[in-house]
């Protein structure tokens, strides 16, 4: 499905069909790097998709959610990376227990290394585990969180919210970071002349830049032209920036009906241009909803008319509708400025039985 989505800076896939395990994948350009929402079954992903991964965002550790990790690691160990994983308290432990479970004394400096950062409400725990020491873990310093962003690099910014889901399950917004335009018609009343210093100024606003601790520009006085040292350019640099309109994501993946939920999803999500949540039962199976801290195509109508998402992607519907999915797109109620984005039922063909295979071997 083509859909003409209004992101200047991301392209997501999303890399599952209705009843496979979720995977979002978003791809940023210009640079082509890719960061991945949920790791459950990724057989069916290139592993050119894996060399340009950055981080990856786990909602929960539900097995639907987090068993392709193996994957992961097996297709990037040698690629000299180093890859962050960010997930709820305890998935360093889980993620340890997950190596621990090979041997690799055949480890070599050029393997890979995974951060893994824990979301916990004030602050991220950072835990490494280096390819060429055995993935053997490090604790590292933990790193404060004032509020809800925990990741960003030059095109994108992640923040994440704890809902639950009989365990903590995360949610997350994905922000495009704005492009830094220079407004001419400040720069014009403030006299300034344009220069290579209005593109420290730009580095100083990509993700991790550094402002210089001050900054020579030009200025025209009549017909002389000045120099003049700027003591703070970081205000300069705010001043002369052109605000730009940026675009978002929502990826909601298992979490209960509750007052307590509904408020952070209303909280992280408001003014999402595009929603991409988990609807697992259908309206009749409100109670099985509300057992399995899961939602229901009520529920998500309930969302969809406090969110009004430009565009709306149920996901993760429940292998049980196997042959009455199209019951669910009948359910769903979306705002009239909503527009519903239908996924196919798998991604991937049907996995093969023995019958099917030519290649068999026979007794004599
Ligand atoms: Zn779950």
């Amino acid at each position: 499905m083509n859909v003409r989505l209004p992101f200047r800076n991301l392209i997501p896939t999303f890399f599952a069909g209705l009843l496979d395990d979720p995977i979002l994948l978003l791809r940023t350009r210009p640079d082509g790097h890719h960061v991945m929402f949920d790791c459950g079954q990724i057989h069916h992903l290139a592993k050119r998709t894996f060399t340009h991964l950055e981080a990856i965002f786990i909602s929960h550790a539900h097995m639907d959610h987090w068993m392709g990790i193996d994957s992961v690691i097996r297709q990037l160990i040698a690629a000299g990376k180093t890859v962050s994983i960010y997930g709820g308290p305890g998935l360093a432990e889980k993620f340890d227990h997950k190596l621990r479970g090979y041997d690799w004394n055949l480890a070599e400096d050029y393997w890979s290394s995974f951060r893994v950062y824990e979301v916990h409400s004030d602050r991220l725990s950072h835990d490494l585990f280096c390819g060429a020491e055995s993935f053997q873990r490090k604790r590292l310093a933990d790193l404060p969180r004032e509020n809800c962003l925990i990741y960003e690099n030059d095109y994108l910014q992640v923040s994440a919210a704890s809902c639950d889901h009989r365990v903590d399950s995360l949610i997350y917004r994905i922000d495009e970071r704005p492009a830094y335009r220079v407004d001419l018609d400040r720069l014009e009343q403030l006299q300034l002349l344009p220069g290579p210093w209005l593109g420290q100024l730009k580095q100083g606003f990509t993700a991790g830049g550094n402002f210089p601790d001050r900054l020579s520009v030009q200025r025209s006085r009549g017909d002389q032209i000045e120099t003049v040292d700027i003591d703070n350019p970081r205000e300069l640099g705010a001043l002369l920036m052109k605000p730009g309109k940026t675009h978002s994501c929502g990826y909601i993946s298992d979490v209960g009906f509750n007052p307590q939920n509904w408020v952070k999803i209303l909280e992280l999500m408001s003014g999402v241009d595009l929603l991409i949540c988990e609807c697992t039962f259908l309206s009749e199976a409100k109670a099985r909803a509300r057992a399995s801290w899961h939602l229901c195509s009520d529920d998500v109508n309930a969302l969809l008319a406090e969110l009004r998402p430009r565009y709306f992607l149920p996901m993760h519907l429940s292998r049980s509708y196997s042959r009455r999915a199209h019951e669910l797109y009948r359910e769903l109620q979306c705002p009239e400025d909503t527009k519903l984005l239908e996924l196919p039922l798998q991604l991937t063909p049907r996995p093969l039985i023995a019958d099917e295979v030519s290649w068999q071997l026979f007794d004599q």
